[in-house]
């Protein structure tokens, strides 16, 4: 691996020279959305400026120009992910929509009154509700695996949980408000033992580790592009062939069907099945430039520099009296979740905002996490590549300031 030149990386995104309230900003919000490239920003544009056409439809070369980059953006993103087969790979929203097509599909397809779903204690919302929403519509019941005050799973409570009455576990690679990376391959191994699919929400990890779906051999991942420096409005749902083939449509409409009568519909093979009306064409193909530009840095490169930013930020911020992190998981992914004192982490994350320094605060979507730790939220930092040490020394100083103010 190489190191990378954060310099002149940091000249490919154009946002990073932006001043807030007249300072420089300084962005460690990345957990939330990443910041694009140049090489994204302009995809688009040519995209719009140059060929912009409706895809899967038109005689004309524009549209034929449209839908082989739209296609080509599939198969960029199947062989990021080490997909089987292109078709694995379904254009949606984000991974809100991706999980919640699963949910509402694999549900109709396998989920019967007393069957199980299985999640775990640190889930996004939106890695719970949609599952709330099918086990409500078909009597199921919603299972949960704990974790410890360190922000670990609990994998003896796991290999108990998976009873035959269990359909499916959806699990999150890396956690959004701890920073915990959950061992997915033993959660794998273990419930397919069991003949149990899975479905990963990589929402934090699709840009941080590589991820191969075969060597995996995950049945289902979930991803949005505006966290891997593409564009918002594009995700990903990628699932087994096997899967994909069972499981009804999600939405009805143009593009999804082969032949419509009002008697019957014959619906479409994969993967137009599961996208019924006009794609986000622009999304999939900036998505594409997004992959390109990851790809180009090399993922080993990324988690590297950004594991150098984690080390050096934990041993900064452990110097601030009264900080404690919450989440301390062995394996963490390049975010920190913390708490000052007893300063309500809306008033550290205010005077932070006021220097120009971007910070998440509150329960990050993931309520039953602050619950579980009886906190009403956290200041959470999510670092990219692009990133740097001085940024680190600017949040810590940042975090003393607040609390000269505030206590
Ligand atoms: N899961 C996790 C772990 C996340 O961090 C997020 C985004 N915060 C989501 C799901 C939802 O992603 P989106 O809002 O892009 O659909």
């Amino acid at each position: 691996s190489a190191e990378l030149n954060i310099e002149e990386i940091r000249k490919d995104f154009p946002i990073l020279d932006a001043k807030v309230y007249g300072k420089r900003l300084v962005y460690l919000d990345n957990g939330a959305t990443s910041q694009k490239p140049v090489q994204v920003l302009e995809t688009l544009d040519n995209y719009y400026k140059e060929y912009n056409s409706n895809v899967h439809r038109g005689v004309h070369l524009l549209s034929q120009v449209a839908t082989e980059a739209y296609e080509a953006a599939r198969k960029k993103v199947a062989s990021f992910i080490n997909a089987k087969h292109d078709h694995e790979v379904i254009f949606t929203r984000g991974t809100t929509e991706s999980i919640n097509l699963v949910a509402s599909s694999f549900g109709k397809l396998a989920l019967k009154k007393g069957d199980e779903v299985l999640i775990s204690a640190m889930e996004h919302h939106s890695n719970i509700v949609p599952w709330q929403m099918i086990c409500e519509d078909k009597e199921a019941v919603l299972k949960v695996i704990p974790m410890n005050t360190n922000g670990e799973l609990l994998m003896d409570e796991f290999a108990s949980l998976l009873t035959d009455k269990v359909k499916i576990v959806s699990v999150t690679y890396i956690s959004n408000s701890l920073g915990t990376i959950n061992p997915v391959k033993e959660i794998i191994n273990q419930a397919h033992a069991k003949n149990i699919p899975v479905l990963l929400d990589v929402a934090q990890a699709i840009q941080h580790v590589p991820i191969d779906v075969q060597e995996l051999d995950v049945d289902f991942i979930a991803f949005s592009g505006h966290k891997i420096y593409g564009p918002t409005g594009i995700g990903v749902l990628y699932g087994k062939e096997e899967w994909l083939n069972k499981m009804p449509p999600y939405q009805g409409g143009g593009d999804m069907i082969k032949t419509v009568t009002f008697a019957k519909t014959i619906y479409n093979d994969l993967p137009y099945k599961f996208e019924a009306g006009t794609p986000d064409v622009a999304g999939a193909i900036g998505l594409s430039a997004a992959i390109d530009y990851v790809n180009n840095l090399g993922l080993e490169n990324i988690q590297q520099a950004e594991h150098e930013l984690l080390k050096y930020a934990m041993k900064k911020l452990s110097e601030v009296d009264g900080l404690r992190f919450i989440g301390n998981a062995k394996e963490h992914a390049s975010l920190v979740s913390f708490l000052v004192r007893d300063i309500h982490p809306f008033d550290t994350g205010d005077i932070l905002d006021k220097q120009g320094i971007a910070v998440r605060t509150g329960h990050h979507c993931t309520q039953p996490v602050m619950d579980f730790f009886g906190i009403p939220g956290t200041v959470r930092a999510s670092f990219a590549f692009y990133n740097t040490k001085e940024e680190v020394d600017l949040l810590a100083a940042g975090i003393e300031k607040a609390v000269m103010m505030l206590s």
